[in-house]
């Protein structure tokens, strides 16, 4: 699994998996595009540099119990936050007992 898994993040003080603020700092390159008329089209967009500034629940309102976790450990503890079915992905390698 390398292909571009989005970081989760994880809020121990009240358990929150799905709500947060992300601040974050993006250096971007883009070939800016110009008609006659002056009209802008951005094409090739790069992502040079990202960083994640600031994670911050938004019930909580503090990013002081926000930890970030793998995705494919959340999926395992909690399947449900994900919002599908994981009998499915179970039953691959675990078949019925
Ligand atoms: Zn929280």
């Amino acid at each position: 699994m390398a292909i571009d898994t989005p970081t989760r993040y994880r809020c121990n003080a009240c358990g929150n998996l799905t709500r947060f603020d992300v601040t974050t700092t993006r250096r971007t390159k883009a070939f800016h595009h110009y008609t006659v008329g002056g009209e802008l089209v951005i094409e090739d967009p790069e992502l040079l540099d990202e960083r994640v500034e600031d994670v911050v629940c938004r019930w909580c309102s503090t990013g002081s119990a926000v930890v970030r976790v793998d995705a494919a450990d959340l999926e395992a503890a909690d399947p449900a936050a994900f919002g599908r079915d994981a009998t499915s992905a179970e039953a691959d390698g675990h078949p019925e007992r």
